[in-house]
This record gives C-alpha cells, structure tokens and sequence, in this order.
C-alpha cells in the first residue's frame, strides 16, 4: 500500500472563510479520496494559522486575549469543513502546544546546524501579508502587490536565518526536479526568485508574544510564517492519540497552495527542512486566482464575490464542489459568477449526468423488472471506456483535477448519445431484439458505474446514492473498468439534481 499525505494551507484566523479558502480545501480533498478509493493509505491535513501580529492587534482592538480571539475564528474554518463535505484527517491548530513544542524542536535543531543568526532588520513589511516585502515584490506607490495597501518601514534586531546558504542546494533541487513545483509556470516563477539571489530572512519577531517562543531566546518569538509552515510536519507527530505518523507519512505528496504564498512554499520551506536535516515534500501544485465575473479580483466594493454559503444554499455543496474545479482549470486563474454555476448544474449535472442516471434506472427498470443477466457488453463502448480509470489517475497526480473530471465528462455524453443511438425505446418493442435490448442496457448500467465511481471525490453523496440504486456500492478505482458485469439490480432512483427551489 502507498501512502498518500496531501496538505492545504493553513487557514489565517483574521478573516473569515470565503471562497478562496473553499476552493483550496475541495480541490485538496478531491485528490485525498481519489487516492483513497485507490487503496493507498490517506492522510488530508487543513487547520488555522494562528498566531502572528495581526490576530495580536485584532483581539487587543476587540479587547480580548489573542487565544480567545483565535478560538473563535477557528471554530468557523472547523465548521466549514463538513459543510463543504470534506474528508480531512485531522485538522491543525498552530495555537496547540504540541505543535509549539515540536516547532521548537526542529528550529532549534536548525539553529544548533549553524544556521541562525543575530542581526538587524530593516525593510518594507506588509503587515497583512506579515512580510517583508524584497525590492522585485514591492509595487508601485510602495504597495503590497497582494494586498494594495502601502508598505510600511521596520527595523528590528531578529535572529536571521541564513537562506543565503541555500541559495546552491535550491539551485540544484529546481534543475533535478522538474515537477518540484507545479505547474510549469510556477515552478518558472519560483526558480526565478531564487536565481535573482537569496537574502537571509527574519526567523523572529522580538516585539511580539503571540507566537511560539524562540527556546534559545525566549524574549522573542518565531516569524508566524515559520511556525506555520511547519505545521505540516508537526502535525503528523500528535493527530493520532499515541501514534507517531511522521515515518508513515513524511514527506508529504503534495502541499497544495494559492499562488499568493508561492514564495514561502517553494523556497522558504525547503531551505528550512534542508537545514533540519528533513526530507523535503515531493510537490508543491499552485492555484490560480478565482476572479469576479468581471474577470477582476473580487472585492466586496467591486461587488463581483461569489459567495460559497449562497451556492451550497441554492444548489448544494456538491454543485460548489463540481463548479469550482470544473469551470476554471485548477492552476490557472479564472472568472466565476453565480450565472455560471446555474448553467453548470442545471446544464451539466441535471441535464446530463442527472439524466443520464434516471433514464438508466428508469429503463431497467421498466423493461426488465430492474434486473440485468450476464452477457456481452457492447464492444464499441469497451474500447471507448478502455483506460479511462488510469487517465483519471495519471491526471490526478499531477493535481490536474479539471482535467481529470473533463475526462470523465466525456463519457458521460458519450454515454448519452450512446442512449439516443441505440433508442432502447425502439428495441423494447420488438420482442425479436430482446437480445439487443439487454446487451444495451447492461452497456449503460456498467457505463454509469463506472463513470459514477470515478466522479466519487467530485460528487461524495450522489455518487454513492447512485451506486447503491445500482446496487454496487464498491468505490474502488480498480474495480471501473467496463470488463464485466457488476450492476445486476437496479433500484428505482430519485431525482439527483433536482430544480433549486
Ligand atoms: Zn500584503
């Protein structure tokens, strides 16, 4: 059995969830039980950042302590997860001290490698990003290219961590690894930062006490950038009550990242787990941007936001689920708008798939009494179905997930014209082709198995609703082939989409 270890970013308790952070974790979650329906040993991690200067600042303007602060922003991201019917294995808390303990840990070890320094800081810091911002990121007015508000000037004595020296160990991790960072433009983005040559960078803050204290010098605290990056690996130390997980699972797959924090993954933390003398992940896949349907960054004065509540409201969270990795092309930015998630459900999911199932069972059911006998499957469909389970997967290892389910959608329609060529209307009325009329309807039922199987970590609840109506629940992406036949009674099924009301 392989192991899987798939990660989001951790969430920052500041703001509040919205659709950016949806996207991430459905996405991650896609590839957690694609995985799994491989039979490969699964763990998906998401959690809260929680520490740093601007949860300090917010709770002390609030008038409360930054934990308290912290437990009720975490509350939210916690309680969106099974509303956005994720599968994650655990979820970190940066504020838990098991996770401070082992941060401690591997810095100290990075620090007793020679790896840390005493020095003083002065540079142009974007307190929302809470970063330091080098000569190339800084925009025009003295902006952060990210967040638009103006830079402001800090100077502080820190202990610095010497990026510097990785400057050839990354070098060579980007020239031997080409699939290190994904997608290509990505990986062009983070080579290039580190070829523009790597200054040391601030490991602590000293004004600071929310954040994990430095064990060699406990009037400063770790930058919240590295406390939580290693979220990652610390939390396979303590998700499981008693267990180490750490050998099972480290280095993680894939940490799957917006691009706004491609800095940080790509060079940062392999620098940092360099010098802790650990194993690096093996990729890093960066999203895109989802945009308003003006095609601009969506902002609440703009009024172009797709809120995520209101689509899981009016059509369900599996439409969200669908929409978001089907209408823009997971790494790549793209325009959303509520228009576009109706005419994806009611054109795609509805007409299509949603169709495609009543007709099938509908059929079966009529013509047969829901029962389908052994016999050939039609040879053409075969050959058009042949492989398709490992193209999904081959897709799903490299995180393309949109074009994973673009695969799948294919044969859905095929599977629809399929229906109108055969018209098994037409052959149920001929008692000479009864022969006919079995071998088509066993083509679509094993067709909407396997396409139904497949569609799984896009669609978790109809998917299954719709196996169990074919009465073959096996989720296994080993099993969804069109080699035989497993649906052989069929119950009648409800709408699976139906009209919002
Ligand atoms: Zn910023």
């Amino acid at each position: 059995m392989s192991s899987f270890y798939v990660t989001t970013p951790i969430y920052y308790v500041n703001a509040a969830p919205h659709l950016g952070h949806a996207y991430t974790t459905i996405a991650v979650d896609v590839m957690a039980r694609h995985h799994r329906q491989r039979g490969d040993d699964v763990f998906f991690l998401t959690g809260t950042d929680e520490h740093g200067e601007p949860v300090a600042d917010a709770a002390k303007a609030q008038g409360l302590e930054p934990k308290d602060l912290a437990d009720r922003n975490a509350e939210r991201f916690q309680a969106l997860m099974p509303r956005l019917g994720v599968s994650n294995d655990f979820f970190i808390r940066t504020s838990d001290e098991r996770h401070g303990r082992r941060v401690q840990e591997v810095l100290q070890r990075v620090h007793d490698n020679g790896h840390v320094y005493k020095g003083m800081y002065e540079g142009w810091y974007c307190p929302r990003c809470a970063d330091f911002k080098v000569e190339n990121e800084i925009a025009e007015g003295n902006r952060c290219p990210i967040h638009e508000i103006e830079l402001v000037l800090h100077q502080e004595e820190n202990w610095f961590f010497r990026l510097s020296t990785f400057q050839e160990p990354l070098e060579r991790l980007y020239a031997e690894q080409a699939d290190f960072v994904m997608p290509r433009e990505r990986f062009n983005e983070a080579k290039a930062f580190i070829d523009s040559g790597l200054q040391d960078i601030s490991l602590s803050r000293g004004r600071l006490t929310w954040g994990v204290k430095v064990p060699w010098d406990p009037t400063h605290v770790f930058y919240v950038w590295f406390d939580a990056l290693l979220n990652y690996y610390t939390a396979l130390g303590f998700a499981r009550d008693g267990e180490d997980l750490t050998d099972r699972f480290w280095p993680a797959n894939f940490h799957v990242i917006g691009k706004d924090i491609l800095k940080f993954h790509t060079v940062f933390w392999p620098a940092m787990l360099l010098a802790a003398d650990i194993e690096l992940p093996k990729h890093v896949f960066v999203h895109g941007f989802l945009l308003g349907a003006d095609g601009r960054k969506m902002s609440k004065s703009l009024g172009n936001v797709l809120d995520p509540f209101e689509v899981m409201d009016r059509y369900g969270t599996e439409a969200l689920r669908f929409y978001l990795l089907r209408d823009v092309t997971f790494g790549a930015d793209g325009s959303t708008s509520i228009d576009s998630v109706r005419s994806r459900y009611e054109g795609e999911l509805a007409n299509e798939l949603g169709n495609l199932a009543s007709r099938t069972t509908a059929m079966i059911t009529r013509y047969r009494d829901g029962e389908l006998a052994d016999g050939e499957i039609d040879p053409a469909l075969v050959a058009e179905f042949d492989g398709l389970a490992a193209e999904v997967s081959a897709f799903i290892d490299r995180a393309e997930l949109t074009q994973a389910l673009e695969a799948i959608w294919q044969r859905v329609r095929r599977l629809n014209r399929y229906v109108e060529e055969q018209a098994p209307w037409q052959l149920a009325k001929d008692d000479a082709r009864a022969g006919d009329l079995d071998r088509v309807l066993r083509t679509l039922a094993e067709g909407l198995r396997i396409v139904t199987v497949l569609l799984h970590p896009w669609l978790p609840e109809s998917s299954v609703k719709l196996l169990d109506a074919l009465g073959a629940p096996d989720l296994s992406v080993g099993n969804a082939g069109l080699d035989g036949v497993r649906v052989r009674h069929v119950s009648p099924l409800d709408p699976l989409f139906p009209k919002p009301s």
